[in-house]
């Protein structure tokens, strides 16, 4: 190709990328939309395809434009850490080391794999980050998604026991078995969200907004003191139309649902939401789980948790937390929500039968 013409394609295919990039970033921003009352000279704010998708953070403060970018870097830090396709990453590392050896990882990535581990163990293994083998097989999202046998379905759980994800001293970790990989797709997202929350604090940032994919968090209120309001997706609707509305300062809402990622055989939907027990996408009754916390990791780890356990155990499950709150949405046109909710939730759409418990 000549140069000439080299120029021209680029030019071509910088103008689409562009494009869709507005396009998705509107599409998403519904969340943000409930929020736009506000316009500040100080506010800066962006949007990033990192982590697997798309990011968009808005800041007010007098340094937003450093901050922000700031924001984006730490992002792109943690994504080089934690990232399983990045063969440079902390995780590739581990993976790669599958009771070879121990890997000394960098702090972030020490204190998350921890964290992932007590996810792990709070739900008796419903969240499980040593997921990989199976992530693989079914391969959902994927040019290469397809139907297991039953025999590799077998074999890839054989795998999977976050039990033999092992610490040693000075960040050290190791997986005690061949061939087993490190998945953290599921809670990646809402340690980033939180890791940027502590910055802003730090900077003493007055109010931020950030959205990542179905992950929410706000930090403080908006700049005119009003409540953020955050929409939760309608599972059975494109992205953009919600249920629900939440409004609060200093909380992350984070969804996981069966319409994110997943193909459909035979009037089936495959979806990215593995069960640890049988080696299937989870099907629970639940098409949806939405986690309302002060602490994104929390909810995060918990809405790809609760969405396996289905309603009745989820409940149990976070009786023990006084700041987690709760929306199930189930196949069944049912929504069943913390009664905790109550105040700060408006449901919006009356094909759901609301059930506060
Ligand atoms: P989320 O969208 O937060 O619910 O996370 C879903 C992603 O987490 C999937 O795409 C997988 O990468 C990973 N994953 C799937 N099933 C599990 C599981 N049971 N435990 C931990 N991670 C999982
Ligand atoms: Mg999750």
């Amino acid at each position: 190709m000549s140069f000439k013409k080299f120029f021209f394609a680029l030019i071509i295919i910088i103008i689409i990328i562009s494009g869709m990039y507005i396009i998705s970033g509107n599409q998403k921003e519904t969340k943000q939309d409930l929020n736009n009352s506000d316009n500040q000279i100080t506010k800066s704010e962006g949007s990033e395809f990192l982590m697997d998708t798309l990011i968009r953070i808005r800041i007010h403060d007098e340094n937003s434009k450093q901050i922000l970018e700031e924001a984006f870097n730490k992002v792109r830090f943690l994504e080089n850490l934690l990232s399983k396709t990045n063969p440079e990453s902390d995780i590739s590392n581990i993976n790669n080391n599958a009771k070879i050896k121990y890997v000394s990882v960098e702090d972030e990535t020490y204190e998350l794999l921890k964290e992932a581990k007590y996810f792990s163990n709070l739900t008796n293994g419903a969240f499980d980050p040593s997921i990989g083998p199976l992530v693989k097989l079914w391969g959902i999202g994927t040019e290469d998604q397809k139907i297991p046998s039953d025999e590799e379905i077998q074999k890839a759980l054989e795998l999977i026991n976050y039990k033999n994800i092992i610490f040693a001293e000075d960040n050290k970790v190791m997986l005690s078995e061949d061939s087993m990989m490190i998945d953290l797709g599921a809670i990646a997202k809402g340690f980033a969200a939180d890791y940027l929350i502590k910055y802003f604090k730090e900077e003493n940032v007055e109010s931020a907004f950030i959205n990542m994919g179905g992950n929410v968090s706000v930090h403080g209120k908006k700049i005119d003191g009003s409540d953020w309001k955050v929409g939760i997706q309608d599972p059975d609707q494109s992205r953009g139309n919600i249920i629900a509305v939440v409004e609060g300062s200093d909380i992350s809402v984070v969804t996981s649902g069966n319409y994110e990622r997943y193909f459909t055989e035979d009037g089936i939907r495959y979806h990215h939401i593995l069960n640890p027990e049988t080696g299937y996408p989870a099907w629970n009754k639940i098409i949806s789980s939405t986690i309302i916390s002060s602490d994104s990791s929390y909810a995060d780890a918990l809405s790809t948790s609760l969405y396996i356990l289905g309603v009745e155990k989820s409940f149990d499950l976070i009786k023990e937390f006084d700041h987690i709150y709760i929306v199930l949405v189930t196949e069944d046109n049912m929504i069943y929500a913390s009664k905790e909710l109550k105040e700060i939730t408006t449901f919006t759409d009356d094909r759901f039968t609301v059930q506060y418990r």
